[in-house]
């Protein structure tokens, strides 16, 4: 690091540059430039490697940040990526999707007077590179203990829990009913925040490294999930959440009326080649598009209507700006693409023209009342404020709950009331089921959340069952 202390001060932070507004708008490609290896030298050496380093304990994963951002700053990249890799099993992704203002940036000591190290973009960099320049896990020296592990679903939990066990010495064989990894990094989050590319090679690299993936494969459906628990030692369970809230309002289910999800995964379908008809893709091309909602899901819907060439774009959202739950940097994100956000508006009915097609979204203003039991403040409907915004498509994008499969039940996999998986962290074998041999992680088991917590999971679930096999 550089001997001058106050370099946080003579060097601001910067971020990469952002593609053009023209390119960005039309493009399905990753809105921000890469650092290069000066910018990078010269971020990294901003951080104070703080004794208690706060935006370490705030990563779910507790990645090294300090340590990797000073091998960063001496160009050690190989060793910086061996680092990460320690806590991570997917941080290239995380350098690009994680809301690192709400987590390490956040609370890094320099947040507040001077600007957070640039510690998310400095992550991609050291992983991008590493792959750049041929860097592979090194498994040669595990030796393999003969276990075989049954993991359904190849989202980040799935995949994270896959990384631990393979570099343990177990086998991990891969389920999924998508043709390619990645689950929602995938099929749900857009190109424009996280290339397809990115899992592809992720793929490559997990298969080198003696992981089996069985794509395409639904468990319940084209095989059953008693002969994995009898074909294999233990079975982990991350399979997500894939039930979309609705609204409950009038002719939710009317044509022109989509859920966020379906509307995202047509797009990726397309873009991956994965289509099976021309007629499941949704095209907003000229349409007016109204996007209830003020998530990251939501954010994502209102880009990419904006690249697929919709005419206006509105996001609409029932509480205010400050209480917007999606991450300020792709609210500012999609306002420079050219989104209106149109803040306190609660949905009340879809507008129907003569032919029972969607033409418009009934909505009532807000205005914020007394916390609720989670300590925010609920919309609270001002009378008499009735309004409709003029929509061909309306977008529900309010969020999703577990869709737990009968053969959990039927396999004693306990459940809450809420549909989440029960499998506790302090279990005797951390995130183990009811069932002793079945294990879960991620948003199956603590509701829609993250990518980072998802893989944090993943991970501790790979130790418990590496404790419960004995090995
Ligand atoms: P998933 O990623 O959902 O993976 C579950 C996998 O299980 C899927 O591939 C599914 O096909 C498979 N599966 C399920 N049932 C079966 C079965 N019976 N047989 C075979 N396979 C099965 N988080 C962030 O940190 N940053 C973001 O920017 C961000 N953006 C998001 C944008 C959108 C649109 C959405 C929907 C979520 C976003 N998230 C984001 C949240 C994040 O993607 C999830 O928290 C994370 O992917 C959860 O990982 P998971 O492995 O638990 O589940
Ligand atoms: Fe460096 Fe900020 Fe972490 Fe301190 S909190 S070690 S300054 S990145």
């Amino acid at each position: 690091m550089s001997q001058n202390v106050f370099q946080f001060i003579d060097v601001q932070r910067v971020d990469p540059p952002k593609k053009p507004l023209k390119i960005r708008k039309i493009e399905f490609v990753e809105i921000y430039e890469s650092f290069n290896q000066s910018q990078v030298q010269m971020q990294a050496d901003r951080c104070l490697d703080c004794g208690n380093p706060y935006c370490e304990w705030k990563c779910p994963v507790h990645n090294y940040i300090p340590n990797w951002l000073k091998l960063a700053n001496e160009g050690r990249i190989l060793e910086a990526v061996e680092l990460s890799h320690q806590t991570n099993s997917l941080p290239e992704v995380c350098g690009r999707v994680c809301p690192q203002d709400r987590l390490c940036e956040g609370a890094c000591t320099l947040s507040d007077r001077f600007g957070a190290v640039t510690i998310g973009n400095i992550e991609k960099y050291i992983t991008d590179k590493a792959f750049e320049m041929g860097w592979k896990p090194d498994l040669s020296k595990v030796v393999k203990n003969g276990k075989r592990v049954a993991i359904i679903g190849a989202g980040p939990a799935g995949l994270a829990c896959a990384d631990v066990l393979v570099r343990s010495g177990a086998t991990p064989v891969v389920f999924d009913r998508n043709p390619e990894i990645g689950g929602l990094l995938t099929f749900g989050i857009p190109s424009f925040k996280l290339e397809k590319e990115v899992m592809q090679r992720r793929r490559e690299i997990f298969t080198e490294m003696g992981v089996e993936f069985r794509l395409g494969v639904e468990v319940g459906k084209d095989v059953q999930f008693s002969d994995l628990v009898t074909e294999f030692d233990a079975v982990f369970l991350g399979v997500g959440t894939y039930t979309y809230m609705k609204g409950g309002f009038d002719n939710e289910t009317a044509p022109g009326v989509y859920d966020a999800l379906p509307y995202l995964i047509a797009n990726a379908n397309r873009l991956l080649g994965f289509e099976k008809s021309p007629s499941d893709y949704i095209d907003f091309a000229g349409k007016q598009v109204v996007v209830l909602g003020g998530g990251d899901t939501a954010m994502d819907c209102v880009r990419t209507a904006i690249r697929q060439g919709a005419s206006r774009v509105i996001c609409a959202y029932r509480r205010d700006e400050e209480n917007m739950p999606g991450s300020k940097r792709e609210v500012q994100n999609a306002r420079e693409e050219g989104v209106e956000f149109m803040f306190n508006l609660q949905p009340v009915g879809v507008e129907l023209n003569a032919d029972g097609q969607a033409c418009g979204i009934k909505v009532v203003s807000t205005e914020l009342g007394a916390p609720d039991a989670n300590g925010r403040r609920s919309p609270v409907v001002i009378a008499g404020s009735e309004q409709v915004l003029a929509a061909d498509a309306v977008v529900m994008a309010f969020g999703f709950q577990p869709s737990p499969s009968p053969w959990m039940a039927q396999h004693g996999i306990g459940l809450d009331s809420r549909g989440r998986i029960q499998a506790p962290e302090q279990a005797e074998f951390a995130f183990q089921t009811s069932n002793p041999k079945v294990f879960a992680g991620g948003d199956a088991v603590r509701g829609s959340d993250l990518v980072v917590t998802a893989i944090y999971e993943g991970r501790k679930a790979a130790e418990g069952i590496l404790d419960y096999l004995k090995v």
